[in-house]
Order: structure tokens, then sequence, then C-alpha cells
């Protein structure tokens, strides 16, 4: 007893001094901070496009980031976009995710809106430059939510239309959009570009969230869909099983920091091995 506690303070202390987890992988991902700006999201309310609080939310984000500018979207809403230099100047990807949430009356999209908007952030936060190859242009989406979700295709992911274009050399793209639920499991969706799946797996397995990226599920109109329209090899990483999707129980307690964790450990690791 005495004995596995000493070694659990050892192994404790080696993981803080290294930054690594028990079981010696690196911790690139501080979940805590990232957990921290989902609840702060979710605090401000429902998010909706061009709402006071989605430019509350815009600007914390500009704020946050520094050197982070806005980018013009029809409607007069606004993508934020940060960009980390990489040791390769001609080499670019970009991963994003949406900012608003879907306009319900008190809906306020812990998982859909604000689970990939913390995890993009937490990873634009820690990313120092040209500790990876390409240049990473974070761009968190404004206006993917459609009024009326029949009408997806015409009237939502507006911001990723204008970043698409915008962004249409990168190498790569990750979607981030509902990944904190509690219950997480990200299949390949269809839409997505099969050997970037595959990256992102061997990531998963070698951050020891293999068993999370499993399966195949159908076509998902995401904010993946314009980039790889416009020749981009695109992942949408999502969990489409959620059971609070566009209702009042996408809150608090439909997300967990260690969903977050997961997806941002393995991101972290997918951009270190472009
Ligand atoms: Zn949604």
């Amino acid at each position: 007893m005495r004995r596995a506690v000493i070694l659990l303070a050892v192994a404790l202390a080696a993981a803080l001094v290294a930054g690594t987890d028990a079981a010696g992988r690196p911790n690139r991902f501080e979940s805590k901070r990232a957990f921290a700006f989902l609840r702060w999201q979710v605090e401000l309310g429902p998010r909706p496009a061009g709402s006071v609080a989605s430019r509350t939310l815009a600007a914390r984000l500009v704020k946050l980031l520094p050197g982070a500018r806005y980018q013009a979207v029809p409607g007069g809403l606004r993508n934020v976009v940060y960009t980390v230099r990489g040791r390769d100047p001609k080499r670019y990807v970009v991963v994003g995710a949406h900012y608003d949430t879907k306009d319900y009356p008190g809906f306020v999209g812990a998982n859909d809106g604000a689970s990939g908007t913390a995890v993009a952030y937490e990873l634009a936060r820690a990313l120092r430059p040209r500790t990876v190859r390409p240049t990473v242009v974070f761009v968190f989406f404004d206006g993917e939510e459609a009024p009326d979700d029949s009408s997806f295709e015409q009237n939502g992911m507006r911001g990723s239309r204008v970043a698409a274009q915008a962004y249409k050399r990168a190498q790569a793209m990750v979607l981030l959009d509902m990944i904190g639920d509690r219950n997480l499991g990200i299949p390949r969706e269809q839409g997505s570009s099969d050997r970037l799946f595959a990256r992102v797996r061997a990531s998963a397995s070698r951050v020891g969230a293999g068993r999370v990226f499993a399966g195949q599920t159908g076509t998902i109109l995401d904010d993946h869909v314009p980039f790889a329209r416009a020749g981009v090899p695109s992942v949408d990483l999502i969990d489409f099983t959620f059971p609070c999707w566009h209702k009042s129980c996408d809150d608090l307690s439909a997300v967990s920091a260690t969903s977050l964790d997961v997806v941002g450990e393995t991101v972290a690791d997918v951009l270190r091995g472009f």
C-alpha cells in the first residue's frame, strides 16, 4: 500500500516534470483549460449567429489569441482566424470549429458549438510557432447553423464557405464539431478523406484513444464540406449519435473534459505528423 503510494507519487512527479501522462505519453493538451472555456461559452447563454452573445465570444477569442483577426462573412457575420507559423512557410493546414449555436430559445450548445470551439481554442493557445512543419490556420466559423435544418445546404455553413475559398490551398482541413459528448465515439464520416482519417486514427492510437475513433458513418453535411468541395483533403471529427442534438439537454451535463482531452491530444499529435 505504502509502496504503491510512493510509486504513484513518483510517477505523478515525473509526469509533471516531463509533461507526460501516467503511461509515459506526452501531455500536449490541457483539458481543464479547454473545459473552462467551454463553460464560459455556455454561461454566455444562447449564441446564435449575429447575436450579442456570439459577438462577445468572437471578441473574446480575438483578445485571448494575440494576432487573431476577423474574416467577414456575408450577412454581417464574422469568422475568427488565428495563424501559428510552421517551419515550412509554403504549407498550411486548417483546423476549424463553428462557434455559433442553433437558434432555439434557451439552447446553449455545450456540445454543438462550445466543445469544438473550446478544443480548437486550446490547441491554438498552446501551439508555439515552428513546432510543427506546416503553418496552422485556426478558423472559428460563424453561421454554421441554418435558421431551419431543412435549408442547411443553402443557408448553413456560411462562415466555412468563405474560409474554404480563402484557404483552398490547404494541405488538410480538420473539423471539430460535437466532440464533447460524455459517451464519445467518432467514426469515419463518409465524406471525409480516407487518408486523413487514417492519420487521425494512427494519432488516436498513439495517444491511447484508438477505441474512440472506430467504425464508419454516412455522409454528414458540415463545415468540412466547402473545403472538400474546394479540393482540400478534409475530415469531420463528429459524434453525430449525440442524443441531445439540437435539444435543450445539450448543456454542461452532456459534456466532459475527458472527451475534450481525447480529441485535443489526438489532433495535437496529427498536427505534429504533417
Ligand atoms: Zn448544430
